[in-house]
């Protein structure tokens, strides 16, 4: 404080806005000038539109100018000084400009780029205007040492690239010969701007490298978003999809609702965050998802409800989750799960149609990125919509536009774990490429034993088997090199095949006795022959793989073979052996199993060995699995759907059960939980109690969502402030530890315990 009074009495804080001398004012002036400024600029900006400007050509602006000319060199001031001028040069903005004709004077704010100088009295320098507009460059030249484009040179030449400022100076022709490959994409007008005024808004510092190579390190994650224009996009992208779904939902008259974040813990099914308080022995959880809630707001009567959420789960740091994530929730009350497969249906396809609209994608070094068609303009978005309807008639405007979907398959979670290995499969893995995987015979039976032993050390395997195979020329020796790397880094990769079963791996060739094939025998090479209908004739270098499991019902997301059928396909993708192919398969993939047998996670925490797959709420598939729950738990199937784009799981969904008796009934006689778990959900049960109708629902993960849509490899390429994969925000340094007195103050570590009781505050 006392050097800020002390700046102010020492500078005459107005000296770069007015035309004044360069000594001390009474500090009593200073009001009087601030307000004189504050009304010149007020009458100069607001009688100034683009319109305006053109009439009047640009005298508005020059008044503007002339009052807030400086001719006195620049220097690095006072940063307190600094403060208060960038202030006042804010107040009071010019209505924003959409075109730069030649001769009009401007005034922009922005961040100044890297200077060239060439010779003492012209220089260039890039300067990126705050709402990107143009590509514009500052030219700054002088002839007349006492003019105004001689203060201003000086002035950029003292103000440290990368710096923000607000410029004045007027449109001319542009010289700018580089550009960057985004700009250039992204068709930016070329706009050079002869200055006549700069004043720096606060300094970049001058010891900071930047260039194109800098790698930041996520510290300096705001360095990343201020210099990496690939990750602003994203963001920008992000808040664009966020905007559409919300557009869709609203129109359909879905309800916004935000939900606590310090909800309780409950046996929901993920581990959980708790959150101290001062209470001694109380704390908050952060809730999983808002599930109970939404749940309750049906219970109340609020039958359409969405929400983006924050979801907080404890989870361990496997690859590319992070503890707290986005998601777009929502709820139907009397619905069945169709209706509400159908809503998202009905939104993922208008998102793609909106996409499609809106977007086309570059490829910049190899990197497919996103750029906007038209400027955001709600009016225009929905004419455009409309002229969708009408087919385009020019061909040209539909290259590189943002993929539309393939028709939207339905699967079954059984299908889907025979067919494709997975409960999430990417239907990109396909045809040519590979074919879906099949039984070999009864047990494995038409295969030699012999063989089978080999790849299994199980008693009485299920041999399953695929077809791989790579782009042209279709040579067996450049398979067989393909498939040796990639059998050779199995073990250290994070496929996790267990030790019972190896894959058996041939390569059809012509050449050889039995087409290579002989380690399958006569009667192996006659059952394959026998599958003809289902897997065409083999060519040479086709890659056959064999794999064993148990002989059991499916459960979990991937089976063996289903994890090398696409650990193979990507592998060949990044080898450039088959080509990427960057459509959008959207699928479908419902009738889970209710139940699975209990792993790492939590689960409820009943003791009958099995735990929820989605969680406790969501409603037995039909009758029959209902009758079932009893007998066969591990039979029954749900009426639990997840929605899955090229492999990825993007969001999942069930029907409820809604009747507080059918709800306690799983709880306590199926799942077996404890009185003491059963009533960690006794608000949800009394909501249920209360006449709740049926209701269904489904969550997008939002972060998941979008990394999908860009295909970036991680979730934290669309997140402003991701955490690491140990669960850290190297930015502001979370979690952080705790001191002793938090420790005291929440009672925490058993520490509270060592406390006095009246020391704690209740
Ligand atoms: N709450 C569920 C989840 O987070 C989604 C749902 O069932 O609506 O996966």
């Amino acid at each position: 404080m006392a050097r800020l009074l002390s700046s102010i009495l020492r500078n005459n804080s107005l000296r770069c806005i007015c035309r004044v001398p360069r000594r001390p004012l009474p500090r009593q002036c200073r009001p009087i000038l601030q307000l004189e400024h504050a009304r010149s600029i007020e009458t100069t900006f607001r009688t100034t539109s683009d319109e305006d400007n053109r009439k009047l050509g640009s005298s508005s602006i020059t008044k503007t100018l002339n009052f807030l000319d400086e001719k006195e060199e620049y220097t690095i001031e006072d940063p307190f000084e600094m403060f208060e001028r960038s202030c006042m040069v804010l107040r009071d903005q010019p209505p924003k400009m959409t075109e730069f004709p030649m001769g009009q004077d401007v005034v922009l704010y922005g961040y100044i780029g890297k200077r060239k100088d060439l010779g003492s009295a012209l220089s260039f320098c890039d300067f990126q205007d705050k709402d990107s507009k143009a590509d514009f460059q500052i030219v700054s030249q002088w002839e007349d040492p006492d003019s105004r484009q001689y203060y201003a040179h000086k002035s950029l030449k003292a103000i440290p690239s990368y710096s923000p400022v607000m410029l004045m100076g007027t449109v001319q022709e542009s010289q700018k010969k580089s550009t960057d490959p985004l700009v250039e994409a992204k068709g930016l007008e070329k706009v050079d701007i002869r200055i006549k005024y700069i004043r720096c808004l606060n300094t970049f510092p001058k010891d900071v490298v930047v260039s194109k190579d800098t790698v930041w390190p996520a510290k300096a994650r705001h360095m990343q978003l201020r210099f990496d224009p690939f990750l602003r996009d994203r963001l920008i992208f992000r808040a664009w999809i966020k905007r559409q779904l919300i557009r869709i939902l609203a129109a359909r008259k879905f309800l916004e609702i935000e939900t606590p974040v310090l909800f309780k813990s409950t046996p929901e099914g993920a581990r959980e965050f708790l959150v101290p308080t001062r209470k001694k022995g109380y704390a908050y959880a952060l809730p999983q998802s808002p599930q109970q809630y939404k749940q309750t707001l049906m219970a109340g009567g609020i039958l359409k409800y969405y929400q983006f959420a924050k979801c907080f789960r404890d989870e361990d740091h496997r690859a590319d989750r992070q503890p707290e994530f986005t998601q777009l929730d929502l709820e139907m009350g009397f619905v069945t799960g169709r209706e509400v497969m159908n809503l998202v249906t009905v939104l993922v396809t208008s998102l793609f149609v909106q996409l499609h609209q809106s977007w086309r994608i570059v490829e910049i070094n190899g990197v497919r990125h996103p750029v906007r068609i038209a400027p955001e303009d709600h009016a225009s978005e929905r004419k455009r919509a409309k002229r969708w309807v009408k087919p385009l008639t020019d061909p040209g405007e539909l290259i590189n536009r943002f993929p539309r979907p393939q028709p939207i398959t339905i699967l079954k979670y059984a299908d889907a774990m025979k067919r494709y290995g997975s409960d999430k499969p990417d239907l990109r893995i396909d045809f040519p490429w590979a074919t879906w995987i099949y039984r070999m015979g009864q047990r494995g039976k038409g295969l030699p034993s012999q063989f089978t032993r080999m790849i299994s050390r199980l008693p009485d395997p299920v041999v399953e088997a695929f077809r791989f195979r790579l782009d042209a020329p279709h040579n067996p020796d450049v398979s067989r090199q393909f498939i040796k790397n990639f059998m050779d880094s199995l073990p250290n990769s994070t496929l996790n095949i267990g030790p019972e079963n190896t894959p058996g791996v041939f390569v059809y060739d012509s050449a050889k006795p039995l087409n290579g094939l002989s380690a399958l025998g006569f009667d192996g090479v006659e059952l394959l022959d026998s599958m003809q209908e289902k897997w065409p004739k083999c060519i040479d270098g086709d890659i056959l793989i064999f794999h064993a499991r148990k002989d059991a019902p499916l459960h979990g997301g991937w089976t063996e073979i289903g994890k090398i059928r696409t650990a193979l396909y990507w592998t060949a993708v990044n080898e450039g052996l088959i080509p990427k192919n960057n459509n959008f398969h959207v699928l479908w993939v419902h009738g889970f199993p209710l139940f699975s047998p209990t792993g790492d996670d939590p689960g409820q925490g009943g003791k009958a060995g099995i735990c929820s797959t989605h969680h406790p709420f969501t409603a037995p598939l039909n009758d029959q699995d209902f009758k079932n729950l009893k007998t066969e738990p591990l039979h029954v199937k749900a009426d639990h759907y997840d929605l899955v784009i090229n492999g990825v799981e993007i969001g999942g969904g069930s029907r409820r059960i809604h009747i507080a008796e059918v709800q306690e009934y799983v709880l306590r006689d199926i799942l077996k939980m404890t009185d003491e778990g059963i009533s960690q959900f006794s608000h949800l049960l009394d909501a249920l109690r209360a006449g709740c109708p049926p209701h269904a629902g489904f969550a997008f993960g939002f972060d998941r969502l979008i990394s999908v849509l860009l295909d970036v490899p991680s979730v934290r390429d669309v997140i402003a402030f991701p955490k690491t994969n140990k669960g850290e925000d190297l930015l502001v340094g979370s979690p952080a530890k705790v001191t002793p007195e938090q420790m005291k103050t929440y009672h925490i570590f058993g520490e509270a315990d060592k406390i006095p009781e009246d020391e704690i505050e209740a």
